[in-house]
């Protein structure tokens, strides 16, 4: 890679934490090789971290063992140019090993290695796409804790919720031209570009992959391009789950079949109904879905995006075409028949999420469980909203799960929940605005 590219001065080497943020180290490029041969140490406590950095006690990471380090391998092909950079950078993605050279627990790219080696070991090869919503906002008012439209959109205008605006992808053309170049030098699949619902509400879709990991390393790639890009063009882009409370929040949908080892697709057929294969892996969905919750919408903002009619799910359902519940199987061609899960949102990490969807796929198939009947017409007017609708409740769900330690893993989902827990006790610790709006004079 460096033969090819001489310019290059640095590289980010970075792995992605619980909460789904990178941190990592900027490597001179002398210290590439050495990397791949011995890897590069990072204490293990920066695995036990919030999404605001601060410590999380009771993940065995922090003290217990003096903060030792943990040897973080660069992945083989995940190497690619940061293109934002003004600086010739270079990133690349690190993995998490035990001293042993056994994979921490703690990293959330075992977890999911670990779902896949069991769907792999049943010879079930899953091929995913990632979509990811995302919105740009203003610098200055992100600076200060604001969502505000930037200023290319053109301000609020009640004519610019409307999906696919052809005009939209216009007022942001120099971004947008910006990003597609990138993807293109990073290697990234980016296929489709639209713009959603919202004002500067956009999405890309990726292309699908064989490799589910590579799949969940493109998202956190394309996450990196998408925001620093848009820092670039003085613009900032955030995959909060709900920004705006009036407007639709941005979610991560994922598209999931299974093939053989021949790679045909397991899903294919005349009938989706008649597909045991997609039957057991819907049914294993729904049956897990509100124990997966607090890891489809992992902060305390995430629920606010699940809504009657706003395209994000209220409880386990299923339906061919039709984008009212949370598992729609697609129409077109059977050959390319897959499922695309729509519950988790834009914050969620990729790693964990994708895992969590093949796990409940591998739970419906190993017990041979049935879906629900599918739903025709509008969900929100047929499904109970049976879902964890806040996040504690998301937390209590997930800590009763045996499904999630059984195939994620016991000391990653319990490192995981910890993680999330202190985070969401710290969250509600916090005296806000609105205590004080609502309660300070007339409590
Ligand atoms: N923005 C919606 C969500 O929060 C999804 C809209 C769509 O169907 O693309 O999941
Ligand atoms: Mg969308
Ligand atoms: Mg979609």
């Amino acid at each position: 890679f460096l033969a090819a590219h001489p310019d290059i001065v640095q590289i980010e080497a970075f792995l992605t934490d619980a909460c789904g943020v990178q941190r990592g180290k900027i490597l001179r490029p002398s210290e590439l090789e050495g990397a791949y041969r011995n890897g590069r140490p990072l204490p293990c406590s920066i695995l036990s971290l919030d999404t605001n950095g601060a410590d999380v006690e009771g993940t065995g990471l922090l003290w217990e063992e003096g903060d030792s380090d943990r040897p973080c391998m660069p992945v083989p092909g995940t190497i690619t140019l940061s293109p934002w950079r003004k600086t010739p950078t270079a990133q690349v993605i690190l993995t998490s090993y035990e001293p042993d050279g056994s994979p921490s627990l703690a990293d959330p790219r075992h977890a999911l290695a670990r779902v896949v080696g069991a769907l792999n070991e049943k010879g079930y090869f899953p091929t995913v796409a990632v979509e990811l919503e995302f919105y740009l906002l203003d610098a200055s008012a992100a600076a200060e804790n604001r969502a505000q439209p930037p200023k290319a959109a053109n301000g609020f205008r009640p004519d610019q919720l409307q999906a696919y605006l052809m005009q939209e992808l216009s007022d942001f053309a120099p971004f947008l031209d910006d990003v597609y170049a990138g993807a293109e030098a990073m290697g990234l699949p980016a296929k489709t570009l639209i713009s959603e619902y919202s004002p500067a509400q956009l999405e890309i879709v990726l292309e699908h992959r064989t490799d589910p990991m590579r799949a969940a390393d493109d998202a956190i790639l394309y996450k990196r391009l998408v925001k620093g890009m848009a820092e670039k063009h003085g613009m900032v882009a955030s995959f909060m789950a709900k920004p705006h409370a009036d407007f639709s929040g941005s979610g991560m949908h994922l598209h999931v079949s299974l093939a053989d080892e021949t790679g045909t697709n397991l899903f294919a057929g005349e009938e989706p109904e008649k597909n045991a294969l997609l039957m057991a892996s819907i049914a294993g969905l729904e049956a897990t879905m509100a124990e997966a919750m607090a890891i489809f919408a992992p902060n305390a903002n995430s629920y606010r995006r699940f809504k009657p009619n706003s395209y994000a799910p209220v409880g386990p359902a299923w339906a061919v075409d039709n984008r009212t519940v949370p598992i729609r199987v697609t129409s077109g061609p059977p050959k390319t028949r897959h499922l695309e899960h729509r519950v988790c949102g834009a914050d969620a990490n990729p790693y964990v999420a994708l895992a969590a969807v093949l796990a409940g796929m591998l739970e419906g198939i190993d017990n041979g469980l049935t879906p629900s009947v599918p739903i025709t017409g509008n969900g929100y007017e047929q499904i109970a909203p049976s879902l964890p609708r806040h996040w504690p409740e998301a937390l209590r769900r997930a800590r009763a799960s045996t499904v999630l330690p059984a195939r994620l893993g016991e000391r990653f989902t319990d490192i995981f929940l910890t993680i999330r827990e202190t985070e969401c006790d710290r969250f509600f610790a916090e005296v806000s605005d609105r205590d004080y709006a609502w309660y300070l004079r007339l409590a």
